[in-house]
């Protein structure tokens, strides 16, 4: 199936400074992709490349098959049908709600205008609030009046710069599930921008991390999480530590918690390398011959998350039941259970 979205090797510069380097992604129709990564990394440069912003100093980007930007080539914004959703929403405030989503549809007659508005406003579940003015709604409905008024013109694709950064957090996570299933029930093609791996994991098919310009790893939700390419992607998705081991000539390592026969890739064998372990793959067992020593723990309603101290000094964290209730300083028997070792270059 060919690519509806497709960036190939796209760089972009303020003057000499390089803001996206060689980032190449695709995204099939229908499909929610997001560009992940810490502030300053350059996916709002990315994001107003592919809406005809920024121009780009090299590579190309294509929607459905052809050519909307390409170096000293780029489609004004107007002409890319591309919908634009920001995380201050942006909505005209001297227009009520259903103007502000009748704003991209100066095409359309009278009637067919009100009938797409009325449509749009029904989608996002404000079919009532088309007279209200946008201080009149809350964040989360003023979010949802941007986003019909970003869908009303029946955009190629819908581009999201941290749609929700500006609601707490917990509607946050909330709402990017809802704009999800809003998206997909219309079958739209979008790309998200966050910082927020929550987020990300609640709205995208597929993610794009990005760290100083370069992508680091693309792929599902699931590979990021259980396959981080580098410490970086380890450390940036999911809570865990990254503790350094010692691989044994034959494939096997002991880091404390017994001998881990799973085997390991072969570049490590005979070196020391980053061994990531997340919260989950330490569990409680009463019955363990390994007991660490509590060194800090957090209420997380069902479960304590404590941080263990290995007998090397490094620290690993365990989510484990609130009925263990083992204070700090006391020791909790545990024991480990990898379904996958990810293993990096020593730090
Ligand atoms: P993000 O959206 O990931 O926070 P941005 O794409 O906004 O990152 O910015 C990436 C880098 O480019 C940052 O270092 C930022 O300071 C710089 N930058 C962004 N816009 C401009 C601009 N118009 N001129 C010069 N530098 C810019
Ligand atoms: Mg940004």
């Amino acid at each position: 199936m060919a690519e509806h979205l497709k960036l190939r090797d796209v760089s972009v510069h303020y003057g000499a400074f390089t803001a996206a380097h060689n980032v190449s992604l695709s995204l099939q129709a229908g499909e929610i992709g997001c560009l992940l990564g810490p502030s300053g990394c350059g996916k709002t440069t990315l994001l107003r490349a592919i809406g005809g912003f920024e121009p780009l100093s090299a590579g190309e980007i294509s929607l459905q098959g052809s050519t909307i930007s390409g170096v000293g080539n780029t489609l004004p914004p107007e002409q890319r049908q591309v919908g634009m959703v920001f995380q201050d929403f942006a909505l005209f405030p001297h227009l009520d709600v259903g103007r502000n989503v009748a704003f991209g549809l100066s095409y359309m007659n009278r009637s067919q205008r009100a009938a797409r508005v009325s449509d749009m406003l029904e989608l996002v579940g404000l079919g009532q609030s088309g007279r209200a003015y946008p201080h009149e709604l809350s964040g989360g409905q003023q979010q949802r009046v941007a986003l019909a008024r970003a869908l009303a013109p029946k955009p190629r694709i819908v581009l999201l710069d941290e749609p929700f950064s500006g609601l707490d957090s917990e509607l946050r996570e909330q709402l990017a599930g809802e704009v999800r299933q809003l998206l997909q029930r219309n079958q739209m093609t979008a790309l998200l921008v966050t910082h927020d791996q929550h987020e990300a994991f609640a709205m995208a098919d597929q993610i794009t991390l990005i760290n100083g310009g370069t992508v680091v790893q693309s792929g599902t939700p699931d590979d990021l999480y259980h396959r981080p390419i580098d410490a970086f992607t380890a450390g940036f998705i999911g809570e865990g530590a990254v503790i350094a081991v010692q691989v044994n000539g034959d494939g096997t390592l002991d880091f404390g918690l017994g001998l881990l026969q799973a085997p390991v890739a072969a570049q490590y064998a005979g070196r020391s390398a980053g061994l990531l372990l997340r919260p989950t793959d330490i569990a409680y067992a009463a019955h363990s011959s390994v007991s660490l020593p509590v060194a800090a723990r957090a209420f997380r309603g069902a479960q304590y998350l404590y941080q263990l101290q290995l007998p090397d000094g490094q620290l690993i964290l365990c989510l484990a039941p609130v009925s263990t209730n083992v204070s700090v300083g006391g020791l909790l028997p545990v024991s480990c259970h990898l379904d996958a070792l990810s293993l990096f270059e020593p730090s």
